[in-house]
């Protein structure tokens, strides 16, 4: 998909890899009620606990019973994405030349790259809502590194846009079988724990590589407390007692969590993957919708008019990046070229003028306007320096 490269490092979300011919078809597996949205499935995880080869497998699932999902790819860094992608942020940003004009290194190259794409966020949404009808799930993979989707403002804008306008659901792949050891264990799960809190989103543990060990051991743990302290009597390592009690609090978090055990090789555990994914999805639109339209409204009256002076003063900031004359690299399956490049704003999307509820301003989206504040001006440094360096580089030697 990333074919090498005329791409700018940035630019108009170039997307729509694949049509899907599924038009019109709303239902998802043999047994599920139809919805009136997609589900938006965000796959989140550590590097290595297969997130990338998990939605490869409910890709192919997915297409075997006849509900083709809507895929996007987040990692700008993977080297090739093993399914068929609709839209591919590498195909909108080239992470080495993002690294390249920042002068930064692979994590600094991966986070620009994301905070790069979601100044585009419009545009994608803006292909989901025209698909909506096609399609039952969105599925959504995202960087290999965790803490860049989840602790990142691109990855907070991400998620927080979709999940204005679709239920969304998230999905934890954890690797189970390094999880064997209890201290190890905890603390996947008190990771898993700060996720639901700063996603604030329907949440299913996958328990992945389940064909290399079965994930009753974890499940044991979680539903008996006992079983749970017994395995961890076995260790004598220090942490093992701010384990204990940590413990105690997590009997809380499991209470309510759904886990599943799940093998993206063999494809096993999906069919109970997907009554616990339409659980969660009802759950959304039980408790999170309310929820998220308020924050639609009062995005849409008090921040979204800042948020996007701040995006416009970003996209000016990354002065170097062509944001315009992004060239689709695959526009052959697309249905029109017009979807290929967008225009910078979306005219249409002027619902600004709603009455505000200042009183009520949501802090977390103020914080996240800083944040991408913070980040032109971090863009801005790091160019200069580029540049002087560049400068230097350039200038004959003295005699
Ligand atoms: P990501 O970084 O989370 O996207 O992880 P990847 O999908 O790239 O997978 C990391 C490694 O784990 C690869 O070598 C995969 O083949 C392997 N892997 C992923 N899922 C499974 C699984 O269910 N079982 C086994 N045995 N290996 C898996
Ligand atoms: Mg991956």
């Amino acid at each position: 998909m990333a074919a090498a490269d005329p791409r700018p490092a940035a630019g108009a979300v170039s997307a729509e890899n694949q049509e899907s011919p599924a038009a019109g078809r709303h239902a998802g597996p043999p047994g599920t009620a139809p919805r009136d949205k997609p589900v938006c499935l965000i796959v989140l995880g550590m590097a290595g606990s297969g997130k990338t080869t998990f939605v490869q497998r409910l890709t192919a699932h997915l297409h075997s019973v006849n509900a083709p999902p809507y895929v996007i790819n987040l990692d700008p860094a993977v080297h090739e994405v093993p399914f068929p992608a609709n839209i591919d942020i590498r195909d909108t940003v080239n992470y080495k030349e993002v690294m390249k004009q920042y002068g930064l290194g692979p994590n600094g190259g991966i986070v620009t790259s994301l905070n790069l794409f979601a100044t585009r966020f419009d545009q994608v949404m803006h292909f989901l809502e025209k698909k909506q009808q096609n399609h039952r799930y969105v599925l959504i993979d995202t960087p290999g590194q965790i803490e860049v989707f989840t602790w990142s403002a691109s990855g907070t804008i991400i998620t927080e846009t979709l999940a204005s306008s679709f239920p969304c659901v998230v999905i934890y792949v954890m690797d189970t079988s390094r999880s064997v050891s209890p201290v190890t264990f905890m603390s996947n799960m008190l990771y898993a724990c700060s996720i639901l809190y700063k996603t604030k989103l329907p949440f299913i543990v996958a328990m992945n590589k389940t064909d290399i060990i079965d994930h009753s051991f974890a499940v044991e743990w979680m539903q008996d407390f006992e079983v749970f302290q017994d395995a961890l009597n076995q260790e004598t390592s220090y942490v093992s007692n701010l384990t204990r009690s940590m413990s105690l609090v997590l009997d809380e978090f499991y209470a309510h969590l759904r886990v599943v055990g799940v093998s993206a090789v063999t494809g096993s555990g999906l069919d109970e993957l997907f009554v616990q994914v339409e659980d969660a999805a009802d759950e959304y639109e039980r408790e999170y919708r309310p929820e998220y339209e308020r924050l639609r409204k009062q995005l849409a009256a008090a921040q979204s008019r800042k948020q996007q002076e701040q995006l416009e003063r970003l996209r000016k900031d990354l002065g170097a990046v062509d944001m315009t004359a992004a060239a689709p690299t695959e526009a052959a399956d697309t249905p029109s070229s017009s979807d290929l490049i967008m225009s910078r704003g979306n005219p249409d999307d002027s619902e600004e003028d709603e009455d505000s509820d200042t009183d009520d301003i949501d802090h977390s989206a103020t914080e996240e306007s800083k944040e991408v504040d913070a980040f032109g001006n971090f863009l801005k440094e790091r160019k200069e320096v580029v540049q002087v360096r560049n400068r230097k580089c350039a200038l004959p030697d003295d005699p």
